[in-house]
């Protein structure tokens, strides 16, 4: 067994480290603030070869492997104060570029894929409904057939990038009866397409830079080609991309673990009470010990998950338990962060209020902490769970 990484891998991270603290994140706090969406740090990123890092040479992307795009995008949540920008990348890369990659047909790659790896078009996923969160299959948004056509009806909420997206991959119902799981299918959808609109933008309480919106479509025609796989394929294509979805969007946040725990680190070997340094406090010392050991365990679990991918295994539970235990340690070590820092820990005037903010969308979105203990439980034997 070999924990070490290659020498390309390790200065890939410290490249991604420099371009990230440099180039990245001025303007977080603004952007936070007015919820805006960081244009240029997305050309940057765009520029910087971000976008096309798990994309082969081929389509304009730089082709590496599961692991080294983990270790990059771990980097990137390193170096990167502003996370919506971050999250916005994400969201692009592993809930929309990667169901081209796994399902897309040749012609659908090289039409989209050079687009969205060069920055010039952002991606979207759009699966949510308003009656429809975790309980997937109950999705009511429709596509009906017309020849060549299919026409989408329907509302999607919580779509992350929606404002600004050109391209949304969506699921809706393409069959009333037979089997659930067959009743879904997935297609690519253009911004431009007649009948989407953009119903409103949603405010939330973090990761304020990625824009979130409510997504309507109205009779919305879709050429048959722009179907990903084969109609009745949705949920298959979902259930499988899913994985890669969970596990390779925790890289970024065990890179945000990281950066909590060196600024905590450093805060607390400078603030002095009681004439010394507070780290030397147990109680505050011990919190960052948990803090390490959250850290410590987060990465494991995420390159034994790339390991897995390397090797083109399946790691549908391993990517639930990274999840999981990623997301919520996120949160965990990012309140412990507030507290370290006292009363500059909770007031605007530094980041680490944000930090909690922005950690708490995470337990959420690809599917609830209940839900990964669901899938879990499931794939541990434990009969009925569900
Ligand atoms: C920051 C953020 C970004 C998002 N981006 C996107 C996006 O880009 N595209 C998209 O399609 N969606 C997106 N979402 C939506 C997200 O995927 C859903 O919010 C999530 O799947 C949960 O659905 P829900 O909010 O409707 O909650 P519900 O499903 O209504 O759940 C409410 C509560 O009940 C619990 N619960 C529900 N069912 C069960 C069960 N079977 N067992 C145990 N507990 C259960 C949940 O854990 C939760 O605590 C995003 C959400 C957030 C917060």
């Amino acid at each position: 067994m070999d924990f070490s990484l290659a020498a390309e891998q390790t200065a890939l991270r410290q490249r991604v480290i420099s371009f990230a603290t440099d180039q990245l994140g001025a303007k977080a706090a603004e952007h936070d603030r007015d919820e805006t969406f960081d244009a240029d740090g997305w050309q940057a990123c765009a520029e910087f070869g971000v976008l096309g890092w798990p994309v082969p040479r081929e389509y304009g992307g730089s082709g590496y492997d599961p692991l080294t795009t983990i270790i990059a995008c771990e980097a990137l949540g390193y170096g990167c104060v502003d996370n919506g920008l971050v999250f916005a990348i994400e969201n692009h890369l592993w809930a929309c570029v990667i169901y081209l990659l796994r399902h897309g047909s040749p012609e659908q790659k090289a039409r989209l894929l050079p687009h969205l790896t060069d920055g010039s078009m952002i991606g979207a996923h759009a699966l949510t409904e308003p009656d429809t969160g975790s309980d997937v299959l109950a999705l009511r948004t429709t596509a009906r057939r017309e020849g060549e056509m299919f026409l989408l009806s329907g509302t999607k909420c919580f779509i992350s990038n929606a404002p600004c997206a050109d391209l949304f991959v969506v699921f809706a119902r393409t069959a009333d009866d037979g089997p659930a799981q067959r009743a879904l299918s997935a297609f690519l959808v253009p911004r431009e397409t007649p009948g989407l609109t953009i119903r409103r933008t949603i405010s939330k309480a973090g990761l304020r830079a990625t824009p979130m919106g409510e997504v309507g479509f109205d009779d919305c025609p879709v050429p048959a080609a722009n179907l990903l796989g084969g109609v009745g394929a949705g949920y298959q294509i979902f259930t499988s991309t899913i994985e890669w979805e969970r596990g390779f969007m925790a890289a970024s946040q065990v890179g945000r673990l990281g950066r909590l725990l060196d600024t905590s680190v450093g805060y607390a070997s400078e603030r002095r009470q009681f004439d010394r340094p507070i780290g030397a406090f147990q109680a505050v010392s011990h919190r960052l010990a948990d803090m390490r050991v959250r850290l410590e365990l987060a990465r494991l679990m995420l390159h034994k998950f790339g390991w897995l991918k390397q090797q083109g295994r399946m790691a549908l539970l391993e990517s639930a338990m990274l999840k999981l235990f990623v997301s919520e340690s996120l949160l965990e070590s990012a309140l412990s962060a507030v507290r370290v820092h006292g009363a500059r820990g909770y007031v605007a005037d530094l980041p680490v209020e944000r930090e909690l903010r922005d950690a708490m969308g995470c337990a959420v979105y690809g599917g609830t902490s209940d839900i990964q203990r669901n899938v879990v439980a499931g794939l541990t034997g434990v009969v009925g769970a569900s």
